[in-house]
């Protein structure tokens, strides 16, 4: 933990009232409601604009060894661990025109991911690859996902611009059929769900949306057709157009500065200001990151980890404000909490969070020089109520001419559209363009969420037997009455801010459970005593984060002020515990989750005999 001069008691008292005061402006009572998803009549907002229209194709009626739903780094890494395993047929099936998940859908200007390349990136040993810059544009992040696609020659079975609509287990077969959205229907021994946490993107509600006549779009599908230029900026459609940006998250601050250099007049309309701290992106050389020695990515991944999961680590080779920050992130809060007595604790971490967050409130007064606009760009909230932003562009944006904060607190948000423009308080913004820079819906892509009806044994539907019990899984992969069904970065495991580092992770388990699965010719389905015991064990310490979430400023990360976080409970012991844990299971206990199988392997019912296997 960041160690910071002790702060007296009425200082820190001052401090959470403040808190407590700027939570209170923004929860609203219609919490995750206030959103819209980009369906019915906004589905035009999701339209794949790189695809252009899908060819053609026959529907499928075969068999594969894998299906796999999902092409983003999940998906993909999963193929990957899969053909390190000597697994034959895996077909990829991905909503987007290519591999890429997130990299492929986000493209907007300014776009690059905040963690270092040389930890994000997955399987830079395996690919020989080494990242160009500190912090990697979006553009080199998708090409590494195509480039791994092709090396683990996952192309020649995957299905893109094709949404898979059901799965459904066929005791006959025993495989899943698997249907999509472009009438295939096929057989899959095995399933592997990877579609991701923050893939749905979604819109505010904001009364007479649809009366807006100007322009609009989400970042996640920018419309380069409309602004011009590229992911690297030189916006030139905008030059004369008044355009507005909702949303100051993570994207809406690597936006912020290309619309302004590019706009009119650029307006910013923000609910809640982020932390943006330093980024200090750079050139970066193999030398710098000893790309020259055997296994130095998976090295340097495994440091980041064990540093930014609360463990020991003799060096920091990342060395950025992820790690120096790593003892105020919220996944830390349990084993910190153990190390000591409760209230010792909470002052300790309350003191070095403040130290933390003056840090960054100083650092918009050093660099915004009109006062009203720095005073309203401070954040009022602990470091991790929200994910933090690294910008060394975004602040300086409001120092132009050309760029207005439009703060929307006090209003909850926009408080409505006109056939002109945007509404807040007594005033109407005049707009020709405005951006949704308004993020993800959280827990509506999962095989849970009812949106690919999953249906085991007996056409249970899964969605419906966790709405009565509650989330059952083994390690958060496998479920009893859901054979061969492995899902990937799911519930009840563990994650971590460096997110492709966690789903490598569980691709080698998923991986490791079908190549298990396969040489024994059983198939893989916990029984319920193996759920109820890692149910207990994740019961351990789960309710340690509450006390947290519950004094944040809403957002996604505790379901918009709901007090607790947002989604069902995690393994309590951080992600490296975990890793070690699902190792040592592998290599002692992974008979536990295979059953017999009753049909001979290789069998096909005969509706499904194909003739192109
Ligand atoms: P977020 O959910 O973080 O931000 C949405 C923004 O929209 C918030 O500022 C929110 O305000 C604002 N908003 C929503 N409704 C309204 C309204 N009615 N009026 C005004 N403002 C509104 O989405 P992002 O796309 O920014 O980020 C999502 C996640 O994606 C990140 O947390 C991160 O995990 C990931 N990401 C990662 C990047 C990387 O470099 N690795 C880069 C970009 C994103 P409020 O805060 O008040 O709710």
């Amino acid at each position: 933990m960041t160690h910071a001069q002790e702060l007296s008691a009425e200082a820190l008292a001052d401090l959470r009232e403040r808190y407590r005061t700027e939570r209170e402006r923004r929860v609203r009572s219609d919490g995750t409601r206030q959103y819209l998803g980009a369906d019915a009549e906004f589905g035009y907002f999701a339209a794949d604009p790189y695809a252009g229209e899908p060819a053609g194709r026959e529907p499928l009626r075969d068999r594969v060894d894998v299906a796999v739903v999902g092409g983003g780094f999940g998906g993909i890494l999963a193929g990957a661990r899969l053909r390190q395993r000597g697994i034959g047929r895996v077909r990829v099936v991905e909503t987007g025109g290519d591999f890429g998940g997130t990299w492929y859908w986000n493209r907007y200007p300014g776009i690059h991911c905040d963690i270092e390349s040389h930890v994000y990136l997955p399987l830079l040993d395996e690919t020989g690859y080494v990242p160009k810059w500190k912090y990697a544009p979006g553009e080199e992040i998708r090409r590494h996902a195509v480039r791994i696609a092709e090396k683990f020659g996952l192309y020649a079975d995957a299905l893109f611009s094709t949404s898979v609509n059901s799965l459904a287990w066929d005791d006959t077969s025993e495989a899943w059929i698997v249907t999509t959205d472009r009438g295939d229907r096929f057989l899959a021994t095995y399933v592997i769900t990877a579609t991701g946490t923050l893939s749905a993107l979604k819109l505010p509600g904001i009364p007479g949306i649809e009366d807006f006549r100007g322009h609009t779009f989400h970042t996640s599908r920018w419309d380069y057709g409309y602004t011009g230029g590229t992911p690297e900026g030189g916006l030139t459609g905008l030059a004369d157009k008044r355009v507005g940006v909702v949303g100051t998250g993570a994207t809406g601050i690597q936006v912020v500065p290309e619309l302004a250099e590019s706009a009119g007049h650029l307006y910013v309309f923000q609910r809640t200001p982020s932390t943006v701290d330093v980024r200090a992106n750079r050139r970066t050389t193999a030398r710098d990151v000893g790309a020259d020695r055997d296994g130095w990515a998976s090295r340097r991944r495994d440091n980041f980890l064990r540093i930014v999961s609360g463990e020991s680590a003799e060096e920091d080779l990342v060395a950025d404000r992820w790690t120096s920050t790593a003892g105020l992130l919220e996944k830390l809060l349990p084993s910190f909490r153990r190390q000591g007595d409760r209230d010792a604790f909470e002052t300790a971490y309350e003191t070095a969070d403040a130290a933390k967050m003056n840090e960054i409130r100083a650092r918009v007064e050093q660099i915004v020089t009109d006062p009203e606009t720095a005073e309203k760009l401070k954040p009022w909230y602990r470091y991790a109520c929200k994910r933090p932003t690294f910008s060394d562009l975004y602040l300086q944006a409001f120092n132009r001419d050309n760029v207005t904060l439009v703060d929307t607190a006090d209003t909850h948000g926009i408080e409505r559209m006109t056939e002109h423009g945007v509404v807040v308080g007594d005033h109407e913004y005049a707009l020709d363009c405005l951006v949704f820079a308004t993020g993800f819906s959280v827990g509506v892509s999962g095989v849970h969420s009812g949106r690919m009806p999953v249906l085991g044994r007996r056409g249970v539907p899964l969605r419906d037997a966790w709405r009565k019990q509650g989330p059952r899984t083994l390690h958060g992969f496998t479920s009893n009455g859901f054979p061969n069904l492995v899902q990937l970065g799911g519930t009840q495991s563990a994650s971590s801010v460096n997110y492709t580092h966690v789903l490598d992770e569980h691709a080698v388990h998923a991986a490791a459970l079908v190549a298990a699965a396969e040489s024994r010719a059983a198939l893989i389905e916990p029984s319920r005593a193996s759920e109820d015991a890692w149910i207990a064990a994740l019961s351990q310490g789960a309710a340690d984060h509450e006390w947290f979430h519950a004094e944040c400023t809403p957002g996604y990360y505790n379901a918009e002020g709901r007090g607790r976080p947002n989604g069902p409970t995690a393994y309590p012991h951080g992600a490296v515990a975990f890793h070690d844990l699902l190792k040592r299971w592998r290599a002692e206990s992974i008979d536990e989750v295979l059953r017999d199988r009753t049909v001979a392997p290789g069998h096909q019912s005969a509706s499904f005999r194909s003739p192109d296997r």
